[in-house]
């Protein structure tokens, strides 16, 4: 974990010192199948005055995701176009295979609006976004423990075991990044975890929030 958790005055794009609460941009990341997605999904349900980052993605979108709010469902040409006019705070091939970017535009408007801001991403992201913005805050999530990884990721059954393998070792080398972020929290339980995210962002968690703890 680095030591030094206090906003530097890195003087990052958008970001100004000032008053008030603290206006650095938030990032959430960690290895696949830990649950990232559904604890974003329980920020943006029971903590709507915290921003998600809404990306683009060249994926095709799932059933009952909606273009502009789960994401911005594009097609390679826009997002080349996006890319080569420096549109993106990051992008990257994720599971290599569709495309992922995070429109800047956006973000440097709801900090500097002093909206409290969340990102979702990869880490091949998040190193970028640390490259870009070395204020904002970064936030591993971690499994309760390897095995329950490895449930979450094989546990479907539905991969073959080159598939499997391939899925395990990605997973080690991602839970090694864990010693690059500010904070680390461990996805035991999804109104837990999400909680210890929003105080970490300086936001009031909710009373009664963790119904069924
Ligand atoms: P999914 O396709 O399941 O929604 O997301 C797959 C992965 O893409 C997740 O690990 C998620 O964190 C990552 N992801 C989503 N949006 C972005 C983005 O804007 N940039 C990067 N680098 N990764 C993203």
């Amino acid at each position: 974990m680095r030591s030094d958790d206090t906003t530097r005055d890195a003087g990052g794009p958008g970001q100004g010192p000032g008053p008030g609460p603290d206006l650095r941009l938030t990032v959430l990341a960690g290895p696949t199948a830990v649950g990232k997605g559904t604890v974003s999904a329980d920020v943006r349900a029971r903590y709507p005055q915290i921003w998600l980052s809404v990306s683009a993605t060249t994926r095709r979108p799932r059933p009952g995701e909606i273009d502009g709010v789960h994401y911005h469902f594009v097609d390679d040409a826009t997002f080349d176009r996006m890319v080569e006019q420096g549109e993106f705070l990051e992008w990257a091939v994720v599971h290599g295979r569709n495309r992922y970017g995070t429109p800047r535009a956006a973000v440097l408007e709801r900090l500097a609006a002093g909206t409290p801001a969340l990102l979702e991403i990869d880490l091949a992201g998040a190193r970028q976004v640390r490259a870009a913005m070395p204020e904002a805050r970064f936030v591993f999530l971690a499994p309760p423990s390897w095995d329950e990884l490895v449930r979450r990721l094989v546990g479907r059954g539905t991969e073959d075991e080159e598939e499997r393998e391939r899925r395990l070792t990605t997973a080690r080398v991602e839970l090694a990044a864990e010693a690059e972020f500010d904070h680390v929290i461990v996805n035991d339980e999804v109104h837990r975890a999400t909680d210890e995210l929003v105080s970490i962002m300086g936001v009031r968690t909710r009373e009664g929030s963790g119904v069924g703890r």
